[in-house]
């Protein structure tokens, strides 16, 4: 017998996969210029110049045994210590080296943080639309995810039901901003009340609920919004971040934990990442990458096309009668699709080669989801199709 629950996970791929294998079969059909691929979240701007540098310098004048040996199974002490300054320096926390766990990536981060947290019967709440992963990685510990709806009319938190949906089951809350899939920033306002509602529950049922910050679009920000640090505003915070967007290393697979000083016995909930690391067996994340992101702290991919990218698609689609918030970071446009199932109008926006993602799985249905990480020229391309699009309904 095998576990049902695991082969139905990988026989039945995400909305997001199965779009992309479809774009690519499509592409060796009708050449790849004529599809519009807006399936998936894979950055088209390369790594910064830093990568490259530091990469060649490593492979060419480093230790070869050191580089592609074991690190420590929670990362290099090296790196980690130089997380912890860069984190303080920019956010004014007081970090060091031993808050941080070294990952492949958000996905390993989220999935060692809810391990090291969850116990049977635990909840964990997030807010739609949400990236549809969380549900696969909270089942798999045995928990549930609660799912409270953010308010439609700005995709900000809705402050009433978040607080109605704790329970003295809930062990955590997965926050995500800049949002996949919506693109918008939590503001600060937002985010306090969160915070006291937090406050507020923990007291009245006598135990921590931690706030699980995942962070992989931190920097993907436009204009001068600001995203809060949210170890800055409550104090059991793990934050889970990536270098996959930031500096467009996707699959180089690096990323990390960090646990707050300030957490209630953090060296313990650290004890508890680094057990959860071991139980599923990541540890010692890619070692030339350890090195790699050691030397591009701070460091970003060319943000400014994303920027672009935005501004084009945004003005192009709502002039046409899309509906949709402009997105202050990330690089998804989630707009309402022009009929009431989403599937049947992504499947009817495939007849213009246009793939876009509908958002069911993101428990927000009647909505699709645009990744505009794509070239500028394909979005160029792309804006007649949607303009037959819009027309098909009229
Ligand atoms: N969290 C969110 C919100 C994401 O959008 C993604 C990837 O797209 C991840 C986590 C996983 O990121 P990684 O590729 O670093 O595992």
């Amino acid at each position: 017998m095998l576990s049902e629950k695991m082969v139905q996970l990988g026989t039945n791929r995400s909305v997001i996969r199965d779009l992309f294998e479809y774009g690519n079969k499509r592409k060796a059909e009708i050449g790849a210029e004529n599809v519009f691929d807006f399936s998936i979240g894979n950055p088209s701007v390369p790594a910064p110049d830093c990568v490259k540098e530091a990469a060649v310098e490593l492979l060419t004048k480093g230790d070869p045994v050191a580089l592609h040996g074991y690190t420590s199974a929670q990362g290099d002490a090296g790196l980690r210590q130089k997380l912890a300054e860069y984190v303080n320096e920019q956010h004014g926390t007081n970090l060091t080296g031993d808050n941080f766990y070294i990952t492949v990536g958000a996905a390993a981060s989220l999935t060692i943080s809810l391990k090291a947290l969850a116990e049977p019967e635990d909840e964990f709440i997030t807010f739609s639309p949400f990236f549809p992963e969380y549900r696969v990685f909270v089942e798999m510990t045995g928990s549930k995810l609660v799912v409270v709806p953010s308010d439609p009319k700005d995709f900000q938190i809705d402050c009433d039901l978040f607080e109605k949906a704790i329970t003295p089951h809930t062990k955590g809350v997965i926050l995500n901003s800049p949002n996949n899939p919506s693109g918008v920033v939590i503001t600060e306002e937002c985010l306090k009340k969160v915070c006291d509602i937090l406050e507020k529950k923990q007291k009245e049922y006598g135990k921590e609920i931690f706030l699980i910050a995942d962070e992989p679009y931190r920097e993907l920000v436009y204009g001068d919004v600001k995203v809060p640090y949210l170890m800055n505003y409550y104090d059991n915070t793990i934050v889970c971040y990536s270098y996959s967007k930031s500096l467009s290393l996707p699959g180089e697979r690096i990323g990390y934990i960090a646990v707050s000083d300030k957490a209630k016995d953090w060296k313990e909930v650290y004890a508890a990442v680094c057990g959860a690391g071991r139980a599923l067996g990541y540890v010692c994340a890619p070692s030339l990458f350890q090195q790699v992101v050691a030397r591009c702290l701070g460091k970003t991919a060319d943000v400014s096309v994303y920027k672009k990218n935005r501004d084009l698609l945004y003005n192009a689609l709502t002039e046409y009668g899309y509906r949709c918030i402009k997105p202050d970071g990330a690089f998804y446009l989630f707009v309402e699709a022009l009929e009431e199932d989403a599937n049947a109008f992504a499947e009817r926006a495939k007849q213009y080669e246009l793939l876009i993602v509908p958002a069911d799985s993101f428990g927000t249905p009647g909505f699709v989801r645009i990744s505009y990480c794509v070239s500028t020229e394909q979005i160029e391309k792309s804006l007649p199709a949607f303009q037959a699009l819009v027309e098909s309904y009229r």
